[in-house]
């Protein structure tokens, strides 16, 4: 439709446009994966649902292999700044870091002087790996069915409690996982 119709073929063409759409189950949902200009990789969408690139290949959508970033330019290697606060110079503002992904990643003032308030060492890792650390401490984005673990007297059940629920907790994680009844007395 990228040109312009006049007002009775417009009123023609939308309905077959529609119809096709939903034919083919596009109509109304967000733009398909593959028309994306941005690598699956670069999105949001890859650290909730992480893929290899052969497999987002596989789907026919794209894959950045260039992504942005400086490599090699680091004028502190990591071993030379101290772990100590204190003993960090004021020039490290002006330093270009290193992180163990390859990336160069810098510090600004403002930064600097956070970690020193709060006597906190320097950021080996570049913001980039942080932020995958931090997401990485989340509870991955699926389900799991399972029973309350409680085996507590003097609730609603006598042995092991039967409710089963979903939770985002794996069956091999060391955590306790309780019914709303049972973790709701027992925490109160
Ligand atoms: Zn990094
Ligand atoms: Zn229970
Ligand atoms: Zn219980």
């Amino acid at each position: 439709m990228n040109k312009q119709y006049s007002e009775a073929e417009y009123k023609k063409i939308v309905p077959k446009l529609v119809a096709k759409m939903k034919a083919d189950g596009e109509y109304g949902e967000f733009f398909p994966v593959e028309y994306s200009p941005y690598g699956y990789n670069e999105s949001t969408a890859s650290e909730y649902y992480p893929l290899s690139r052969e497999e987002v290949l596989a789907k026919g959508w794209r894959w950045q292999d260039d992504l942005p970033g400086t490599r090699g330019q680091e004028t502190l290697p990591p071993e030379n700044i101290s772990d100590t606060i204190q003993d960090v110079p004021a020039t490290i503002e002006q330093e270009i870091l290193a992180c163990q992904c390859g990336k160069n990643y810098k510090l600004i003032p403002q930064e600097v002087v956070f970690y020193r308030q709060q006597n906190l060492p320097i950021p080996r890792f570049c913001p980039f790996c942080r932020h995958l650390e931090r997401i990485a401490l989340r509870n991955p984005r699926r389900l799991y069915h399972r029973q309350c673990m409680c085996e507590q007297s003097g609730h609603q059940h006598t042995g092991k409690c039967a409710v089963e629920f979903e939770t985002t907790y794996a069956p091999d994680r060391p955590e306790r996982v309780y019914c709303e009844t049972c973790y709701q007395k027992e925490i109160y």
